[in-house]
């Protein structure tokens, strides 16, 4: 496949950040390998005085893995844009550094800001609407502002520079594939539609349990924190294609309309010692190693209280789902990973008596990277025909080619912000999460502590599977 893309070139600010040796240029390796980018340029920016040989030294190190595994066209793609690519030196808050730097680039040009957030904002600040090209796309990262005002005000400065769909607000976690299996299997079946709601359906669990610690990013992730870092930015994302009303296309416009407007109606219900949970790891065993308590990591302030594990219950107030509990959930260092929305179905009204055994609720499981469904039904057993027994219906489903920051990367060239938050949403988000940051920091909320390598604390409603 050979696709010409709508951006000429691709600029990265933030050139010999962890994000994009790790995860952006790797991902655009793959695009690139794919043909997915015929012609795109690329240049890489940062403060430091570096020679063009150390930035394609760089590139050519992050594309190692994918031009070993692509055919003879996708090598040569890849040569090449190694061989094209360059690097300018510039400090992206001196006034008129970018402005400059954009003016000497064949457009359009997708500007990422790979950059701590602070320094994207003031980037964004120095730049005038009249120094941005018609066509320029910018690509923000997480977290998009750190509360609703700040987001607001971020959205303000970028509306000044570039009209909405220019505007790429990147969440990786969903890559493409993911949000249209949602999509797919909620919206091309039609034996769920009439179960997907509060009369049949008892409560939704999103949750993103790892089985990772801190891996030496107390910089960024101690000022975050779990609720922050995960479930303001990505489950309430998931959430929402869960709980939002079938679209009429599966359109940028019809897409994301949806998507704002269940989140417009979900908030989470005071009093936030009932509604939420944060607790925060102590030393124990991951896989076979010794896990430090986390208050005692490098680069940890204890006295933050920050929380490695987070839950939020959220409610949606709409006909649809007005009581049922949508449960978020995201932790570090628990011992069995877990990447999955769970939806649990009320109980059959009345069991025929005759039958035996536990009657369970049915639940759908749809679990991501790798995407699979799952559906847990009772059956009647084997031996005695009326004792229930349960089984469970397993698929795979559809996988990307792509890196999930190439997924990213193919929206943002193609000039498709179809997976992009929109600027409404990234707003929402911050305020469904905001009261409950405040109650945390007032400690309203107690603190509790697992062992690393456990499955948090016991008492927490539970998320496991019905049996
Ligand atoms: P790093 O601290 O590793 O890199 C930041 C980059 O910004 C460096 O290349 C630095 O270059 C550059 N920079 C800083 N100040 C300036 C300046 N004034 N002018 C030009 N360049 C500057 O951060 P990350 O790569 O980890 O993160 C980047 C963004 O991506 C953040 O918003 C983060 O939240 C987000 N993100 C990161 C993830 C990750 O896994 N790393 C995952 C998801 C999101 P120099 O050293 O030359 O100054």
């Amino acid at each position: 496949m050979t696709s010409q893309t709508t951006v000429k070139t691709l600029l990265i600010l933030g050139a010999s950040g962890d994000l994009t040796g790790r995860l952006l240029l790797p991902g655009l390796a793959r695009l690139v390998a794919t043909g997915r980018a015929a012609g795109l340029r690329l240049v890489g920016a940062g403060s430091d005085p570096w020679t063009p040989e150390q930035w394609r030294e760089r590139v050519h190190q992050s594309f190692a893995a994918s031009a070993e595994a692509a055919d003879a066209a996708g090598r040569t793609s890849l040569e090449d844009l190694e061989k094209e690519t360059v690097y300018h030196q510039l400090d992206v808050t001196a006034d008129g550094a970018l402005a400059a730097a954009l003016a000497t680039l064949e457009g359009p040009t997708a500007v990422y800001f790979a950059l701590p957030p602070r320094i994207s904002q003031l980037a964004c600040e120095t730049l005038r609407p009249d120094q941005v090209p018609a066509g320029t796309r910018l690509v923000m990262e997480k977290p998009f502002g750190s509360s609703e005002e700040s987001a607001h005000s971020l959205n303000q400065t970028l509306a000044r520079l570039v009209p909405e769909d220019h505007i790429h607000r990147v969440d990786h976690f969903l890559g493409k594939a993911t949000v249209l299996n949602i999509l797919g299997l909620r919206f091309a079946n039609n034996f769920l539609e009439p179960v997907w709601n509060r009369h049949h359906v008892e409560k939704v669990e999103i949750i993103f349990d790892e089985d990772l610690a801190l891996e030496g990013r107390a910089r960024y992730y101690d000022g975050a924190g779990a609720l922050r870092d995960m479930i303001q930015s990505h489950l309430l994302q998931i959430m929402a294609l869960m709980a939002m009303e079938p679209p009429s296309s599966i359109s940028e416009r019809d897409l994301r309309d949806a998507i704002s407007t269940v989140l417009r109606a979900a908030s989470v219900g005071a009093p936030y010692a009932g509604s939420t949970h944060r607790a925060r790891y102590t030393a124990g065993t991951l896989a076979g190693k010794e896990v430090p308590d986390y208050a005692r990591e490098d680069g940890v302030d204890a006295s933050r209280g920050t929380e490695t594990l987070a839950q939020i219950q959220v409610g949606i107030e709409n006909w649809r789902w007005k009581g049922v509990p949508f449960i978020l959930r995201s932790g570090k260092a628990i011992g069995v990973k877990r990447k999955e929305a769970v939806v649990t179905f009320r109980p059959v009204p009345h069991l025929p008596r005759g039958f035996t055994g536990v009657d369970s609720p049915n639940q759908l499981r749809i679990g991501f990277g790798p995407d699979t469904l799952e559906f847990d039904v009772d059956v009647n057993g084997p031996g005695e025909i009326l004792s229930l027994s349960r089984i469970t219906l397993e698929a795979e489903l559809s996988a990307s080619e792509l890196l999930p920051y190439g997924e990213v990367l193919e929206g943002v060239l193609a000039g498709d912000p179809l997976l992009s938050v929109r600027g409404d949403t990234a707003e929402d988000c911050w305020r469904i999460v905001e009261p409950v940051l405040k109650a945390w920091q007032q400690d309203s909320v107690r603190l509790e502590e697992y062992d690393a390598g456990s499955a948090g604390p016991a008492e927490w409603s539970s998320t496991a599977r019905a049996e």
